[in-house]
């Protein structure tokens, strides 16, 4: 059905290389392309070992926009699936609209010297993207991604309208490191020291990091601890359902993690702006992320599970009143490793990378122009969800939540 490009080759593109490996009647052509092209190698050969499936493979540089073009050109391809860092988001568009085909990415646009985790560099991409007649779905990811998805499905077959949305992100696996982030540590110590900042009667409330904390009874997991911070799609879900009164973000961390990330942060080693060191100028968050363990190496060690969903209460269709629905699904480490060679945080980014793409190919999600997921038909993403390893739950609770 379709010829896929995909740029990174770090551990959500190998979940989602392998995925679209398995899919082979919507991916008919692979290439996969990064900055240094034996990780590329090294995810082929597990493809080829585990599927049977060739993919080709190529060196890139995600920032020059006319080695993209030309590689877009070379292979054919009808999609370009950023897998990359946030950091290469708006190059990538950009040979996307030269060479006139579609995007999909998983994480929104970040300067290198700012974390500001906002929308409106890509927003802004909205009448390019039209005016070529071209589609591009940002954030295609499990949060953002599949979250956004879930609010969706819930208000176009249970609420009319949504009054409060919480999006718990629970990671209750255990990798035995002392310290180790399950994706990009750069990417993740900027978003978890950020301030908190939640939406709620249409204004932003900002807290410092880490400093609202809640016991929740996570489903398939048990009592963690979750943190109140900002997440991306808080922008985009409360723009998307302006219905919206409140709007928060949950993530789980451990003691040992939240110590960890402190300390990192106190002695200026999270920092994004360059020091001087023995002369030479380095980024201590850059050099901090050579010092950790590699996401993509933790698969085998990763027992446990996640349980990522939404809880969301608005007016029920049927006019019942108003209704609270538990949305979510629960992925087990050590399964992901085994079908695909990852763990799960990886692979409940790559399954709805490979899934988002599929919708593109399939021609379901093919406005012209820029969209977040929740702006899309959710019915069919929610079917492949649980075909292809990410089903989903949904209960009623009593009441809207509590704390
Ligand atoms: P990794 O750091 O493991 O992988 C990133 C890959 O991108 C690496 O292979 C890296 O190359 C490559 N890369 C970086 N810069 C360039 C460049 N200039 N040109 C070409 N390739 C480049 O990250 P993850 O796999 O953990 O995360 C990938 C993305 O997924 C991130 O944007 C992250 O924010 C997002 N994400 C989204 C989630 C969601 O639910 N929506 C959840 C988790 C992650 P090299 O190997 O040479 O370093």
């Amino acid at each position: 059905m379709g010829n896929v490009l995909v740029i990174g080759a770090g551990g959500v593109s190998s979940a989602a290389v392998h995925k679209m490996a398995m899919n082979p009647e919507i991916f008919t052509k692979i290439t996969l392309a990064s900055r240094r092209r034996f990780k590329c190698d090294d995810i082929a050969k597990s493809v080829k070992e585990r599927t049977g499936v060739e993919i080709a493979t190529a060196e890139v540089d995600a920032m020059d926009v006319g080695a993209v073009v030309k590689l877009i050109k070379e292979t054919g391809a009808e999609i370009l699936v950023n897998l990359a860092l946030p950091y290469q988001d708006l190059k990538l568009m950009d040979a996307c609209l030269e060479a006139g085909i579609h995007y999909l990415d998983t994480a929104n646009y970040e300067p290198e010297d700012e974390a500001k985790f906002e929308y409106h560099w890509q927003w802004a991409y909205q009448d390019k993207f039209k005016e070529k007649g071209l589609t591009a779905v940002l954030g295609s990811g499990f949060d953002p991604g599949v979250t956004s998805v879930f609010a969706t499905w819930l208000k176009k077959h249970k609420l009319d309208s949504i009054r409060q949305i919480d999006v718990l992100d629970c990671n209750g696996g255990d990798n035995t490191k002392a310290f180790a982030t399950n994706f990009n540590p750069e990417i993740n110590l900027r978003e978890v020291l950020a301030d908190a900042r939640h939406w709620e009667k249409g204004d932003w409330q900002i807290t410092p990091a880490m400093s609202h904390k809640v016991e929740f009874d996570f489903p398939g997991v048990g009592k963690k601890n979750m943190y109140l911070m900002y997440h991306e799609e808080l922008e985009s879900l409360s723009k998307h359902f302006p219905e919206i009164e409140r709007a928060r973000f949950w993530m789980t961390f451990g003691d040992a993690y939240i110590m960890h990330a402190k300390v990192l942060q106190n002695v200026g080693m999270t920092r994004i702006d360059p020091v001087m060191h023995n002369g030479v100028e380095i980024i201590p968050i850059q050099f901090l992320k050579t010092l950790l363990p590699d996401p993509s190496e933790l698969g085998e060690l990763t027992k446990g599970k996640t349980c990522i969903g939404d809880i969301v209460t608005g007016q029920a269709k049927d006019g019942s009143g108003e209704k609270t629905y538990y949305i979510y699904n629960i992925c087990d480490h050590e399964e992901c490793y085994r079908e695909v060679g990852s763990q799960a945080v990886s692979y409940t980014t790559g399954v709805p990378a490979m899934i988002g793409a599929a919708m593109m190919l399939k021609g379901i999600w093919r406005d012209p122009g820029v969209w977040n997921m929740e702006q899309l038909d959710p019915d069919a993403f929610m079917d492949m969800l649980n075909t292809q390893g990410l089903p989903w739950e949904v209960h009623e609770l009593p009441g809207p939540v509590e704390f």
